[in-house]
């Protein structure tokens, strides 16, 4: 248990509703949802959609779907409600300005007027100076048209005649900030190397910035669990929480570490699933203006529980060489202390890992549900029993749920076709009577069992003076069509006496016709 959170956490996820959530995402979200478990906390869901620009229409029934799809779900939401609400931002509208005011009033904040053109020839202007990194700052702010500028009348006049404004903050000149992060430790900024970052738009809505920090502040957020991208954002953050008063009340903050590419050659992006063909997704997601459709790992056959426990250690790790963890144990093992500062490498190869050992790891009976809508496609019709069975033949050869059907075809339908290159290859005459002898040993049998299958098959071959081993791989394909699939006297098994001699019968056919006789 971690040493900062042995109280009842409050943390938030707080995505912003602009598409397909990414797996970072629900790194985060997952993370939060641990500590809130841990410590008998809360773990909410915010929802950021002050910019309307960025807005996309099913990105936040799509985080929901996620979330329960994960079984990481929020305590206080959208949906769930709860004490601090509402939980959208434009729905809490109303609430900043009272902040923003609250900072022009003690001067920590400042309106600006200057319009799109008056800010890009200030860029410009400073770029042709040899200016890096032109920012409206303290320098900068001292040219431009804003109420620490402008006469106090003119201010007063704009304001009464409704001129487009925003407000910013009023950076400190010269202040170093200095706050604790949980997983970095001690981070240092200089205000001098940030710009007077607006707060309140000219539409009316908060920045991200400042709609954040209030809300973290009237929910009572006890920890701020966010991805490292937001580290540059949070000396701002910071000011705020300090320019209102509320530093005594500022919540921890653990910035987690960037995922990667596999090669860990930058920060892990759709691309680069579309080139490598992997979902970074939960689940599916159709873009509704472009109809541009990105995968999911839902839909690509992981498991969730399997999902969740490759992101669990997309950054964290038990200290242990323990690797498999349910959510319960996750909640009990989790820990911020151990959580890595240094970005981690999106490893595929290990996501398909965790899903075999938890597919592997799954009673059969709850993956017939894999099986059966293939069966019911293809108009096969199967007890519950006969599935299961079934799921239990294949299962140690299947990596994905996807993978069931494939592997056990071959136990429900008949061969069609037969792999002419190995046929030619390992049918013979021998394997004629061998099969012709098996199947006599079949007749009048109702059913049977693998192991007598095998004793059975054992005894036709040596009848015919063969090592039942050198037949073996003819038989399969004789039965199966293919030289590979499950094993063979469960097969036998499972398809039952009077179809395997069928499928006997069908292939000497096949043979007799499409085969060079054999001698
Ligand atoms: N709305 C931000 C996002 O989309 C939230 C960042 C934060 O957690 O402060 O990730």
């Amino acid at each position: 248990m971690s040493d900062h959170a042995t109280a009842p956490v409050r943390v938030r996820f707080a995505p912003s509703p602009t598409g397909a959530l990414h797996i970072g995402g629900v790194r985060t979200a997952l993370y939060n949802y641990l500590l809130a478990r841990q410590t008998g906390g809360t773990f909410i869901l915010r929802i950021e959609d002050t910019d309307q620009n960025r807005f996309v229409p099913g990105a936040e029934e799509y985080i929901y779907e996620a979330l329960d799809w994960c079984g990481i779900p929020p305590d206080e939401g959208v949906r769930e409600g709860g004490p601090y609400g509402p939980y959208r931002q434009s729905e809490r509208k109303h609430l900043y300005g009272a902040y923003a005011q609250q900072l022009l009033d003690s001067g920590h904040a400042y309106y600006a007027f200057d319009t799109a053109e008056e800010l890009e020839e200030m860029r410009e202007r400073l770029t042709k100076e040899g200016v890096p990194n032109p920012q409206y700052n303290y320098v900068t702010r001292m040219y431009m048209k804003n109420s620490l500028v402008l006469p106090e009348t003119e201010v007063k006049e704009r304001l009464e005649r409704g001129d487009a404004y925003v407000i910013r903050l009023k950076i400190p000149r010269k202040e170093e900030i200095k706050f604790h992060d949980l997983i970095r430790g001690w981070v240092v900024f200089q205000s001098a190397n940030l710009d007077d970052k607006v707060l309140m738009k000219s539409d009316g809505m908060p920045t991200y910035h400042l709609a954040n920090v209030v809300d973290d502040y009237l929910m009572k957020i006890t920890h701020v669990i966010r991805g490292e991208e937001w580290l540059p954002s949070a000396p701002l953050h910071y000011l705020l929480y300090k320019c209102l008063g509320w530093l005594d009340v500022m919540p921890k903050f653990a910035h987690l570490p960037l995922i990667l590419k596999p090669d860990g050659n930058g920060k892990l992006s759709k691309r680069d699933g579309d080139k490598l063909g992997f979902a970074v997704f939960p689940l599916a997601f159709t873009d509704p203006e472009t109809g541009s459709v990105t995968s999911g790992f839902r839909e690509s056959g992981y498991l969730s529980e399997a999902l969740i426990n490759f992101l669990a250690f997309l950054g964290w790790n038990p200290g242990t060489q323990q690797e498999l963890f349910s959510l319960e144990e996750l909640v009990q093992a989790f820990s911020v202390e151990r959580i890595g500062k240094s970005g981690v490498k999106f490893d595929i190869a290990k996501a398909r890992w965790y899903n075999q050992q938890y597919l592997h790891q799954r009673a059969s009976e709850d993956l017939v549900q894999f099986l059966e809508q293939d069966l019911v496609r293809h108009g096969i019709s199967a007890t519950q029993a006969q599935m299961v069975e079934a799921i239990e033949i294949v299962k140690e050869k299947v990596n994905f749920p996807t993978d069931f059907w494939a592997e056990a075809e071959v136990l429900f339908i008949a061969p069609r076709h037969f792999d002419q290159a190995l046929m030619e290859q390992k049918w013979s005459a021998e394997l004629e009577v061998v099969l012709a002898s098996f199947k006599t040993a079949l007749q009048g049998l109702e059913t049977i069992d693998a192991t007598t299958a095998q004793q059975l098959f054992g005894a036709s071959a040596e009848g015919a003076g063969l090592k039942p081993g050198k037949v073996a791989l003819g038989t399969r394909l004789a039965l199966t069509g293919k030289g590979a699939g499950p094993d063979l006297w469960r097969l036998i098994s499972f398809v039952g006496p009077a179809q395997v001699a069928k499928r006997i019968d069908h292939a000497l056919e096949w043979a007799k016709a499409r085969l060079p006789r054999v001698g």
